[in-house]
C-alpha cells in the first residue's frame, strides 16, 4: 500500500524525512491523489512502531479502534485518507509482528493516574479550579509538562514593535495617555487572564482589532494609543498553536497530550468577549494558566481575536515593557457593518 505527504496534516508528517529522490510516482492508495509521489507504508515501519508503543488494548466498550484514536489525539491523517487508516497501519506492519491488535479499541497508556481520560481534560481542570481546589489544583502536579509546551511555543516580540489599546470616550476630545493602560491594581477587575486587583494590559496587533474588542458601535468616540515594546519580550503564541508531533514524544504521551489540549484550549477561551453577566468564577481556569505563564518567565500571551477575523491580541502582565504614545487618536466610529445568525 503506497502513501504520499497528503495522507498527513502538516504538523505531524511521518514522511517529511523522507526525500523526493526516494519516492516512486504513482496513485496514492491511502488519500486516493493520482500521479503523484508515493512510499511505500513499509518505510514508516519505525516512526509507528514509537507512536504505537505509547497506546494499549482497552476493553472499555466504547473506545475506538486504534485508527480512530490515532486520529482523534492527533490529527495524524488527512480528511480523504481516514477511511483507509487501519489498512494502512495494517500494511506499515507488513512483515513485522503488529505492536497490538489493529482491530481492538485502543488508547493511550496513562503513565500517570491523574490522567484518568483526556478526553474531557478541559472539563476536569476547569471544575477542579473552580470548585475543588482554588490554589493548589490537580493540574499543578502536571506542571512538568505544561511547561514544556509553553516555553516550546514562546515567541520573541523585538523592540519597537507598535500594539494598540482603544477605549471607549465620552467627548471628541478623547482619552489622555494616563488613561490609556492598564487600571491601578486596587482599581482591576477580573478578566479571562487577570483576576480582580491584579491588572494586565490588554492590547491588539492592529488598531482595527483594538477597536472591535473594546465593543465601540457607530456614533462612538473611540481613543486609540500606541503602546511600543521597549525591550525584547517573551509571550505565548496561541494565535497560531499547532498540535503536538506524535512522532517526537518519548514518553508520557498522555500527559504530554493533556497539557498541550489544555494550552491550546486557553488560546480560545481567551477569546470569549468578557460579558457583564459572566459568573467570574468561569475566568479562573484561564486566570490561573495566564498566570502559570508568568511563573514561567514570559512577559505575555498572543490570542486571535474573536470580535475581528483574522486579527490578533496580546494580553501583557505587566505594562513596564512597553511605552505609551503620548499622543493617542481619536475617532468616531461612521458605520459598521452587521453580520447575523438566527439562534432561536
Ligand atoms: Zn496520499
Amino acid at each position: 500500500m503506497d502513501c504520499c505527504r497528503k495522507c498527513f496534516q502538516g504538523h505531524a508528517n511521518p514522511l517529511a524525512a523522507q526525500t523526493d529522490e526516494t519516492a516512486d510516482i504513482g496513485n496514492c492508495d491511502l488519500c486516493g491523489i493520482p500521479n503523484t509521489n508515493v512510499w511505500d507504508a513499509e518505510v514508516l515501519l519505525d516512526q509507528f512502531s514509537a507512536l504505537l508503543s505509547h497506546y494499549e488494548t482497552s476493553d472499555e466498550g466504547a473506545a475506538p479502534s486504534l485508527a480512530e484514536a490515532l486520529q482523534g489525539d492527533w490529527r495524524l491523517f488527512a480528511h480523504r485518507a481516514t477511511p483507509q487508516a487501519t489498512a494502512f497501519l495494517r500494511a506499515v506492519f507488513a512483515d513485522e509482528p503488529v505492536p497490538l491488535p489493529l482491530d481492538r479499541p485502543a488508547r493511550l497508556r496513562r503513565e500517570n493516574a491523574a490522567a484518568t481520560d483526556h478526553s474531557n481534560a478541559w472539563a476536569r481542570f476547569t471544575e477542579d479550579l473552580m470548585h475543588r481546589s482554588r490554589y493548589f489544583p490537580a493540574a499543578a502536579s502536571n506542571l512538568e509538562f505544561f511547561e514544556q509546551i509553553v516555553t516550546s511555543r514562546a515567541r520573541r516580540v523585538k523592540p519597537g514593535v507598535t500594539f494598540f489599546r482603544a477605549r471607549v470616550c465620552e467627548t471628541p476630545d478623547g482619552l489622555p495617555p494616563s488613561q490609556m493602560s492598564m487600571p491601578p491594581a486596587p482599581l482591576a477587575t477580573a478578566g479571562r487572564a487577570n483576576p480582580i486587583g491584579i491588572p494586565h494590559l490588554y492590547l491588539a496587533r492592529e488598531p482595527e482589532t483594538s477597536i472591535r474588542e473594546c465593543r465601540a458601535v457607530q456614533h462612538h468616540f473611540v481613543t486609540v494609543a500606541e503602546f511600543k515594546t521597549t525591550a525584547p519580550i517573551r509571550v505565548l503564541g496561541l494565535d497560531d498553536f499547532s498540535p503536538l508531533d506524535p512522532f517526537e514524544i518519548e514518553n508520557d504521551a498522555a500527559s504530554r497530550l493533556d497539557a498541550a489540549r489544555t494550552i491550546e484550549r486557553l488560546g480560545r477561551e481567551l477569546q470569549r468577549p468578557v460579558r457583564p453577566t459572566d459568573n467570574e468564577v468561569e475566568y479562573v481556569p484561564t486566570q490561573w494558566l495566564a498566570s502559570l505563564v508568568q511563573h514561567l518567565g514570559l512577559d505575555g500571551i498572543l490570542y486571535s481575536s474573536s470580535l475581528h477575523p483574522s486579527g490578533t491580541n496580546a494580553v501583557l502582565f505587566d505594562d513596564g515593557l512597553v511605552a505609551v504614545d503620548p499622543n493617542p487618536k481619536t475617532y468616531e466610529i461612521t458605520a459598521m457593518t452587521l453580520d447575523r445568525r438566527l439562534v432561536s
